[in-house]
């Protein structure tokens, strides 16, 4: 089994966010690899029109920090998503101040409209330019492709830089025409960041910025960076208390009673939905041999991601993956054509060891669990089964109003298995998303090794995209590695197809992404409290308990809020809770065995409706059936 076969099987339910960057509030992360091969130095990571003026922006930056804080040493400028940095060993920290005043000075050299000249030096010369400007990294820069090209036997070709006004910098290009085609543009922070990212080199110091084409989406991408800190699912966990993130247990999650709420109505739903489609649940141990691992191919090529446990002079693991241990079911007994598809829903715990540097509140885990599925089917039911998870998909994503997008990967150039069914399987993929009339876009040579898959991406309200979910539909490594068999018409044993298939993903990852896109807001349905009754004075508290357990009969989550505060304080701590529906009571409302209903974020003035205690508790439960997204 290759590694990328085991490492895509290990993605299924817990892939990476496609755009993380702006989602780390309070240790604000940007995109931004490290880079240490000289050729990567060189680098503008300027691949469109827009890469290459924020790449120019970058230039113009250094040129402004040239000429404020003499003797800087420039190190590199690329440009990055949504902006650029430039990295500078200075005699002393930056402060905020120093931002603003390079602000104000590149604003002049955007004005002055200084053309970008490329000009090409000789080896020589280039190297003697810049050590005559006392540019030590730079000069390490050169030598090191020197000596590389050295090693290959081929000549150093020439140095390319390029020249506006004074500024001239060691670079490939490419640049904008002038600095005048640069748009509004921000500086945001400053870090440390090791020379070449070798913590052995330099600490330098790392000013990141931002540009843009005009001014209003500079605007946007302010607000948008801003919000995204508000939202970030870390803080609104601690906030509304419904998560926690302890030394004792890196990378998993510590659920409140109301984060706790929040998981098990996700999961509730995606059981109902799953019921209703003729999934059976099973539950395996988290807790297995390696000879499974050995079997399935994981031990050689994923041992490294799994934590290993020693019993009695054995090894065990703790499952990565539900996969391997699914197929124990479906072997138990002989299958007949007649029971397939044979669809397998598994909540299981699973545990993957990423390093620690790397984790990341609900989105980068160490622990977590998926809505887990593996249907086993006949080949010629590949399409109707499709078709019908593409259903899944637009049903589960439509509780929380979020559009799935579809990407279609398809047989890699290396695939194993056989190609004749692999063409029959791509084709009946391809035909059941036509026919979902949903829109897709086909990724060439993007499936896994042992299947052609559908990913689903959404994309959240700040227009961040988030791989969630993904339908795999494996003609190789279940089926053929645990020697699957089915008994067909007549009698005789036949390979079936495994689709492995996750809706949600990860819970936690799915949970993260919907914190952030409700910015803990969430639709009534899902809220962990979906209500509060707000007695007005205490004598109104008993009718409070009383309205609260006609609701709860109903199947509702509702709290009283007992306490002698006043009753616009209530209202506050109700709404800064996000709770849905607040139930104001007085002497009015208990007599009348009524509350006045205010709903979460209603405008001032809005009428309250004052509703009847039986035929409110009616109402909610319906809409919380329903399960509209808002
Ligand atoms: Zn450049
Ligand atoms: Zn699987």
């Amino acid at each position: 089994m290759t590694k990328e076969l085991v490492s895509e099987a290990a993605d299924e339910g817990a892939s990476e966010p496609t755009v993380d960057a702006t989602a780390a509030g309070e240790e604000e992360q940007f995109e931004a690899p490290e880079r240490g091969s000289a050729e990567e130095l060189l680098d503008a990571g300027a691949h469109d029109a827009l890469d290459a003026m924020r790449h120019s922006t970058a230039h113009v930056m250094a040129e402004a920090v040239l000429d404020l804080v003499p003797g800087a040493k420039l190190g590199i400028g690329p440009a990055i998503t949504d902006g650029f940095y430039y990295d500078f060993q200075l005699p002393r920290a930056l402060t905020p101040g120093d931002l603003e005043a390079i602000e104000a000075r590149m604003a002049e050299s955007v004005a002055a409209d200084h053309p970008f000249v490329r000009r090409e030096l000789s080896p020589a010369e280039g190297r003697a330019f810049f050590v005559e400007r006392d540019q030590p990294f730079k000069v390490e820069s050169l030598d090191d492709l020197a000596a590389r090209a050295k090693a290959e036997g081929s000549p150093m070709p020439p140095v390319s830089v390029y020249e506006h006004g004074a500024f001239v910098d060691l670079c490939k290009g490419p640049h904008v025409a002038s600095t005048g085609k640069i748009g509004p543009f921000k500086l945001l922070a400053v870090a440390g960041a090791y020379w070449r990212g070798d913590e052995k080199r330099p600490m330098l110091q790392r000013i990141y910025g931002t540009v843009w084409p005009t001014q209003k989406e500079l605007e946007d991408y302010l607000w948008r960076r801003e919000e995204a800190k508000k939202r970030d699912h870390r803080r609104l966990g601690i906030q509304l208390d419904l998560f926690s993130f302890h030394d004792i247990s890196p990378g998993a999650a510590f659920w409140h009673p109301k984060g706790w709420t929040l998981y098990r109505t996700l999961e509730s739903a995606m059981r109902e939905l799953q019921a209703r489609r003729g999934y059976v649940e099973v539950y395996t141990p988290p807790l297995v041999h390696k000879r499974l691992w050995e079997q399935s191919g994981h031990w050689d090529l994923y041992r490294e991601h799994m934590f290993l446990v020693e019993a009695e002079d054995q090894t065990f693991s703790l499952k990565p993956m539900n996969c391997p241990e699914s197929t124990y079911i479906y072997r138990s007994r002989v299958r007949s054509y007649r029971e397939l598809p044979l669809r397998i829903a598994e909540y299981g715990k699973l545990h993957r060891n990423e390093l620690s540097g790397t984790l990341s509140g609900l989105t980068r885990v160490r622990h977590f669990v998926t809505d887990d599925g593996h249907i086993y089917l006949r080949p010629d039911q590949i399409g109707s089964e499709i078709e019908a998870l593409l259903g899944e998909v637009r049903e589960a994503y439509g509780w929380v109003g979020l559009e799935p997008r579809f990407t279609f990967g398809t047989r890699p150039d290396k695939a194993l298995g056989d190609v004749a069914l692999w063409d029959r399987a791509e084709t009946l993929i391809g035909d059941a998303l036509k026919r979902s009339g949903m829109s897709y876009r086909v990724k060439e040579k993007d499936g896994a090794f042992y299947a052609p898959k559908i990913d689903i991406q959404v994309e959240d309200a700040l227009g961040r995209e988030w791989q969630t979910a993904t339908i795999q539909v494996d003609l190789v490594m279940l089926p053929e590695r645990f020697d699957l068999h089915y008994i067909d018409e007549e009698g005789r044993p036949q390979r079936p197809v495994a689709i492995h298939r996750a809706i949600y993903g990860s819970l936690e990852r799915f949970i993260g992404v919907l914190t952030e896109h409700f910015a803990g807001a969430f639709p009534f349905w899902l809220a962990p409290v979906q209500a509060i009754a707000i007695p007005i004075a205490d004598r109104h508290v008993p009718a409070g308990e009383e309205l609260a357990g006609v609701l709860r009969s109903h199947g509702l989550r509702v709290e009283v809020d007992g306490s002698s505060m006043r009753m616009q304080n209530k209202i506050r701590l109700a709404q800064e809770q996000k709770i849905p529906y607040m139930l104001v009571l007085g002497d009015r409302e208990v007599e009348a065995r009524s509350a006045t209903v205010r709903r979460r974020g209603a405008a001032q003035g809005e009428a309250q409706p004052t509703e009847e205690w039986a035929a409110l508790a009616e109402r909610l439960a319906a809409e919380a059936r329903e399960r509209r997204p808002s």
